[in-house]
């Protein structure tokens, strides 16, 4: 495989070469022109960077690839490699000045047509290209100096604290028992019951389980409804900081089971601020994307005398209360979920029943009525239930929100 991506990447160098040197302008640009060759050099440069998943990275094209080609893990412990492909990626983003204005000092020489100027007016100091790109090259090369000598990090401190560290972080990733977590298509997660290692293409830690601090920072349902249900799962950001400051704080982003599994292996459990839900089973989980659902259906005014306002006729609260009214065109065929499978319901039917419901007591009719397992979990909304004081059926489109309009108390 190396060499197949040794060959591509020797091939494009080249090609980019020779095409760069070959090249002959007779024409002045336009500023759509040269907007858009700066917009596809800037494509160009951050999609090695950041590849779009499967596209670039198939053919090897990524910077990662080239990375692999110059350094062979091999041949380098973790803590050493790990520095110096983070080194590497920074060098590279801080190269992009240069590129823009190696664009510009390469349209001024290869201009060959007599008094023409290869750029519009305003772009047109051929001097001053020079001048940046000069000033870039020299900028980027001390910057790529100033980096180099990963020991002068502030995470290396840890590894002279701590050199035992160092070992320990090639024993955990190699051992074939670690629990890996790939959070990207290259950020890795090594966890063990007293060890992690963190690494990707930006940064990279590898530390005892005493010396970091995981605290759940946020979470989050996906967006957009209906896409595969591996993107449905939750998102849980998990906040990393190190107790003694060796480096700044950053923040992880787990999948909900692996957020579980990974705290079965930890001995301290990650950390979960009071006032943050991490929903723990899979109903809580669907009862919260059903709250977040019907949150969009229209709301429905619910006329009452104060003191004739009933609480939920489930549970007895009174708060965030939910009213099934059929709006869904009562056409197109439900599904309803159940052990064999999925099977057609009937349409949905107009419910008038007073009670009204909370929030969470109708979640938990409605997608206890789905039987839903594993494969079918997502799918849950689609199904539809009967409103348990008349059996009628309705769907997700059919719980609305309720305003109470309080009317005078004579009447
Ligand atoms: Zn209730
Ligand atoms: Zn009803
Ligand atoms: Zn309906």
């Amino acid at each position: 495989m190396t060499s197949i991506k040794r060959g591509t990447w020797f091939f494009i160098f080249v090609l980019g070469v020779f095409t760069a040197i070959t090249c002959e302008f007779t024409t002045q640009l336009t500023y759509l022109h040269v907007v858009s060759h700066i917009a596809i050099l800037t494509a160009a440069h951050f999609a090695l960077v950041f590849p779009p998943e499967e596209l670039l990275d198939g053919l090897g094209l990524t910077l990662f690839d080239l990375f692999t080609i110059l350094y062979n893990s091999r041949q380098h412990d973790f803590v050493e490699y790990a520095a110096k492909r983070v080194a590497f990626f920074h060098a590279f983003v801080a190269f992009y000045p240069c590129v823009i204005a190696a664009y510009f000092v390469h349209g001024n020489i290869l201009m060959t047509a007599a008094d023409t100027r290869r750029f519009p007016s305003v772009l047109d100091y051929p001097w001053m290209w020079f001048t940046v790109l000069f000033v870039a090259l020299i900028a980027n090369g001390y910057y790529c100096i100033r980096i180099k000598d990963y020991k002068k990090w502030p995470i290396y401190q840890y590894y002279i604290d701590n050199p035992d560290c160092v070992n320990e972080a090639q024993t955990v990733i190699a051992d074939p028992e670690t629990f890996r977590i790939k959070l990207s298509q290259r950020s890795f997660l090594f966890v063990t019951r007293n060890f992690l290692v963190y690494t990707s293409n930006w940064r990279f830690m590898a530390v005892k389980l005493a010396d970091v601090r995981l605290q759940v920072d946020n979470t989050r349902m996906p967006m957009l409804p209906n896409q595969d249900e591996e993107e449905r799962i939750r998102s849980i950001f998990v906040k990393v900081s190190f107790r003694p400051a060796y480096i700044t704080p950053f923040t992880i982003t787990l999948r909900q089971d692996y957020y579980r599994q990974l705290n079965e292996i930890l001995e301290v459990p990650i950390f979960v601020p009071p006032h943050i839900n991490v929903p723990l089973t899979f109903m809580e989980e669907l009862k919260e994307d059903f709250i977040q659902r019907i949150a969009s259906n229209t709301r429905v005014t619910h006329r009452v005398k104060a003191s004739e306002k009933d609480p939920c006729f489930a549970c007895g609260t009174e708060e965030n209360m939910v009213k099934i009214e059929r709006s869904c065109d009562g056409q197109e065929q439900r599904v309803f979920f159940h052990d064999i499978g999925a099977r057609f319901t009937p349409p949905c039917e107009n419910c008038i029943c007073r009670p009204l419901w909370c929030r969470s007591c109708l979640a938990q009719i409605f997608i206890g009525r789905q039987n839903i397992d594993n494969v079918y979990r997502y799918e849950y909304h689609r199904g539809s239930a009967q409103c348990p004081t008349c059996r009628k059926n309705f769907c997700i489109r059919d719980v609305h929100c309720v305003d109470f309009d309080y009317i005078s108390e004579e009447n």
